[in-house]
This record gives structure tokens, sequence and C-alpha cells, in this order.
């Protein structure tokens, strides 16, 4: 199985974590959509996974996340990948099994990343009232890794060293690398609301003139602030660890059906 086109579906409202580096609260909704109406709105693409994940953590409420990723599977016989912020409780952790099931049954995997980009320094960038503690996402990773998901550890958005040390990327790898199936690290991008909200200024920084991760994701204005060095700290810890390590989704996603599944 070679992944190579995927689509993106997301729930219509604004996300509840308000991380202060989200893009999302920049991309137009026209309406708030019904579950059925997101199933059917991806009804003309060709894809051979769907992205659960665009405009919202789409388990910040996870039952509902995965109801929907319950109606994408039936609907379309697919393979999901789903990002999140959040953890499951035990319930919510037998649905997601359920569904796991289910989609073997029929030679289909679920793929599952957390997001998390740093520890001590963790409410430069999220509301950590409203977001589980770097802790519990790790602890989380363990438990998916525990149960066979092979879990991605999503390290991104990397923040420039003087504002969000590497050093607190390198020990969530350290943390994780012996339960994640791979690292997905790239840095940050900023518009003037995302400036805003973390209280920095455009001209503090450099910028990388492409970043194709976020291609067909998002349709609203995003520059990329250059974290080469960082990213290559991250990418020198991988490597020392012998955890693979890439800076888009689609690759990793590849590397894990490759190798490992
Ligand atoms: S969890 Fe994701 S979608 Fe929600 S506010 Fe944070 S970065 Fe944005």
């Amino acid at each position: 199985m070679k992944i190579s086109q995927r689509v993106f579906v997301s729930f219509d409202e604004l996300c509840p974590y308000q991380c202060k580096h989200c893009y999302t609260y920049g991309i137009k909704r026209e309406k708030i959509r019904t579950a059925e109406e997101i199933v059917d709105s991806i009804s003309n693409d060709r894809f051979d996974i769907i992205y659960v994940s665009q405009k919202n953590d789409n388990f910040s409420n996870p039952i509902k996340g995965l109801n929907l990723c319950r109606m994408l599977f039936d609907r379309y016989n697919c393979n999901l990948f789903i990002i999140t912020r959040n953890v499951f409780n035990d319930d919510e952790f037998k649905e997601l099994e359920k569904l796991r099931l289910d989609m073997r049954n029929t030679n289909k995997q679920i793929f599952i990343a957390i997001s998390l980009n740093s520890i001590d320094s963790i409410g430069v960038c999220e509301d950590v009232r409203k977001v589980p503690t770097p802790k519990e996402r790790i602890d989380f990773i363990k438990k998916l890794a525990d149960r066979a998901f092979m879990p991605m550890l999503m390290l991104r958005p990397v923040f420039p060293n003087n504002i969000i040390p590497i050093d607190e990327c390198l020990r969530i790898i350290d943390r994780t690398y012996q339960y994640v199936s791979c690292v997905v690290s790239s840095g940050l991008g900023i518009n003037s609301d995302i400036l805003d909200r973390l209280g920095m200024k455009e001209d503090d920084f450099s910028y990388n003139t492409t970043q194709e991760y976020l291609q067909g994701a998002i349709d609203c204005e995003i520059k990329f602030i250059n974290v080469d060095y960082e990213i290559d700290k991250i990418r020198q810890k991988c490597q020392a660890l012998k955890v693979p390590m890439f800076e888009h989704s689609m690759p990793a996603l590849n590397y894990i059906v490759e190798t490992l599944i």
C-alpha cells in the first residue's frame, strides 16, 4: 500500500484549545456542518487517506471525533489519520480500538499522531488550562504504543531556540523515542494574528521561502520562520536514537506502511 493522495476533513467549530500559534482561526468557515455533511463533502475527491485534521483538534471531544472517523470509514472504507493534543480515557480508548479492529478486517489502518512541542515552556504557545499537560500526552503515547498503535510524535511547531529552548524538544524525544514509530517535525508558521497572540514581531525572525506540509490544509496566508538550526538538532537527536524523523507527515505514513505494518 502506498499513500499518495490525501484529503482533509474537519469539524467547522473554532478549536476550544486556543493555542496561540494556531493558524486554524484564520480559515474561513461558511457554516457549521453536520457530521453527515462533512462526510459528504469529500464524495467527489480521490484519496487513499483521510486526514481528520484541518480547522480544529477534532478529538478535543474524542467520542465526537471517533464517531466522525467511524462514519468516514463506513462510507469510504479508507485509511484514516488523526492528529490530536488530547488524551483518551478508557471508554474513548475502547472506541478507538473497536474502530481499529473493524478497519483492519478490511485491511485499512488508522494512524495516530500526538502533538507536543515543549515541556516547561508549553505556556508560550498553548493555554495550559485547556490542553492535557506534556506529561499526560507522553503517557498517552506510551499507552498507544502498549496497544500497538505505533503512534507518531508530531513535534511541531518548532520555535526558535531563544523562545522555546530546543533542549525541550530533545527531551521529548528522549522520553518518547522507544514508543513512537517516528517523529514529524517542522517550524512555526506565522501571520499577523499569530504574532499578536504570541506577543512577537515579524522583524524578530528570518523566514523560509517554502514550506509544503500544510499544502491542501489551509487557505490562509502563513510565513514560516527559519528554524533550520533547531530542526538540525532534532534530526541529529533522532539519528543518534535511531528513530526515523520526517518534516512531512506523508513520508512518515508511508514509512509506517512500508516498514512497520
Ligand atoms: S489544538 Fe490544534 S487546532 Fe486546536 S488550537 Fe491548538 S493548534 Fe489549533
